[in-house]
């Protein structure tokens, strides 16, 4: 075990970075590439509690846009997506020899727990990765919401929000050449440039909580591990 940062972190990784780029559904090597990263930062002792997206598979505000569906339907439809994606994880994490659970807001009984807040700390507590499913259970929001949530609830030490890009710009770096990467920007400043962090729901929620957040590049190898040993990585969103 290693001497880390933190205790115990929520970890939100997005429906995206399970898929090749601008693809759909899940891709075998992406999903074992995550997994290898997970498992060093597991293997330091902290305490990990994942929240998946489902955006490989349906976002329910796009499915209404381009579709019959209403909106209500595709939001279950998209929570529904990150129960898929929870299992997939679910598996690959324990072929390396972790152990986890799933646990769901959605009640699906065949093939994972509910999200039980007790049952949740007590998995942690035991070393067990878990895996959170079906976001908050509640349409017309998203997993960023159930990241900020299950990470005030679970006690989280600070959310970890895994993207592709390696943490938050003064402008969008793919557009702006000229963009710069924060280090660290508090709450305050970050609402003050209108930067997009996380959804907006999300962010004022870990706000209020004082909840801190660190965006950092999933793609970049062993950046989730030295986050964890309290190295800089990404942006620090504090207080
Ligand atoms: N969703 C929802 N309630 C939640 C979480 C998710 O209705 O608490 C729906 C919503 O339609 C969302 C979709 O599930 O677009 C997939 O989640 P999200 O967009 O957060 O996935 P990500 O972009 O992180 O892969």
């Amino acid at each position: 075990m290693s001497h880390t940062k933190y205790h115990r972190v929520l970890l939100k990784i997005s429906g995206e970075g399970l898929c090749r780029p601008q693809g759909f559904g899940i891709d075998g090597e992406q999903l074992h590439r995550i997994a290898g990263e997970l498992k060093t930062v597991v293997d330091t002792g902290v305490q990990l509690a994942l929240v998946v997206g489902g955006g490989n598979f349906i976002r329910g505000t796009e499915l209404a846009r381009t579709s019959h569906i209403p909106p209500a339907t595709g939001h279950y439809m998209g929570m529904l997506g990150t129960v898929i994606n929870a299992l997939a994880i679910q598996e690959t994490l324990e072929q390396i020899g972790l152990v986890t659970r799933v646990q769901s807001a959605i009640a699906v009984d065949r093939v994972c727990e509910k999200f039980i807040r007790r049952r949740a700390l007590r998995h942690l507590e035991k070393g067990r990765v878990v895996i959170l499913a079906g976001g908050t259970g509640n349409p017309f929001v998203t997993t960023d919401c159930c990241a900020a949530l299950r990470g005030t609830e679970l006690g989280a030490d600070i959310i970890m929000k895994a993207t592709k890009v390696d943490g938050v710009y003064s402008a969008d770096p793919k557009k702006d050449p000229s963009a710069t990467r924060y280090t660290t920007i508090s709450f305050d400043e970050a609402i003050g440039r209108n930067l997009q962090v996380m959804d907006a729901t999300a962010f004022a929620l870990c706000r209020d909580q004082k909840l801190p957040i660190r965006v950092f590049s999933i793609v970049k190898p062993g950046a989730l591990k030295r986050i964890v040993l309290g190295e800089d990585e990404g942006t620090l969103v504090h207080v």
